[in-house]
């Protein structure tokens, strides 16, 4: 059975403060693993005031026995051209920022680090210059992450064709070409970006990434409608998700089994609206988390 997590989305802005957020994953939700997103404590922040937040996360997560799988990049700075900006000093800035954030990671005591990498210009004439430069500062990335103590980058596809990789293919592709990197280079698999029917038609589905095998190092659950990037949870709101929701948790966590990742962990990554009530948000994950556990391993 796969272990269950849960990204630290829905804790932004709302509770920051590292002890209230371990005190509801572990108190109220029941659960021992989270993913850490860079929303809550951003890289480019002062070194001493971004280590201190991390010791602060890291005291936090062990005084509730909370194991922080891996810190993501998040939405702020996915929004980002990020390492593939059109510019080089812009190409330059985030991988800075990619240090910074392995060297966050490596005060938060985590030995992974990941997200998307990237999205090109939509003018961009250079695509295979972009990728091949990619692979270098990926390898570079490598290194450093190993000099800090971490063990593993993580790549998440996107469902946009500016950004890489967005197929099976591509996605096949990139491992190959990362092959004997400092550290090893996995997939993070997010479902809803699978599933989505715009860019990869009706017949939309997890199963092929699936394939990817051993190159997967971690899976985002949400519930999505097939249309938008939806991210909504296994509970009552939005209505849509209710009446819309495509995903079966149940179907996935066979469709797992069967592609030989039963022990994989399993990361619950839902978003809600800034403006939504903070009650409102808390009762949707606590539900969403109720309905899910049973399905999966909470060890401990
Ligand atoms: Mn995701
Ligand atoms: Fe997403």
């Amino acid at each position: 059975m796969n272990p269950l997590g849960i990204n630290l989305s829905f804790a932004v802005k709302r509770w920051p403060e590292p002890e209230v957020w371990a005190k509801r994953v572990r108190k109220e939700l029941g659960l021992n693993l989270v993913q850490f997103t860079f929303d809550l404590i951003d890289p480019w922040w002062p070194e001493k005031l971004a280590f201190s937040l991390a010791h602060r996360v890291r005291r936090a997560a062990e005084a509730q026995g909370i194991t922080i799988h891996s810190a993501f990049v998040g939405l702020a700075h996915y929004t980002y051209n990020q390492l593939l900006h059109p510019k080089g000093e812009g190409r330059a800035a985030a991988k800075e920022w990619y240090k910074r954030a392995i060297d966050l990671a490596a005060e938060l005591g985590v030995k992974a680090v990941g997200g998307p990498v990237g999205g090109m210009s939509v003018r961009e004439k250079h695509r295979e210059a972009r990728y091949q430069e990619l692979l270098d500062t990926l390898n570079e990335l490598a290194v450093y992450a190993k000099g800090r103590g971490l063990e593993t980058l993580l790549i998440e596809p996107t469902p946009l064709r500016r950004e890489v990789p967005w197929t099976v293919e591509a996605a096949r592709k990139l491992a190959q070409d990362l092959t004997g990197s400092a550290v090893p280079f996995r997939y993070c698999l997010d479902i809803g970006h699978a599933l989505y029917q715009p860019l990869y038609g009706s017949g939309a589905s997890l199963e092929p990434w699936l394939k990817l095998g051993d190159r997967i190092g971690v899976l985002h659950l949400q519930q999505t409608d097939g249309q938008s990037d939806s991210h909504w949870n296994f509970a009552g709101y939005p209505e849509l998700a209710r009446t819309k929701g495509i995903v079966d948790p149940a179907r996935v966590v066979q469709d797992l089994q069967q592609a030989g990742l039963g022990n994989m962990p399993v990361i619950l990554e839902v978003f809600y609206p800034f403006e939504l009530t903070d009650e409102a948000v808390w009762s949707d994950v606590k539900s969403g988390v109720a309905n899910l556990k049973h399905r999966f391993v909470l060890d401990d």
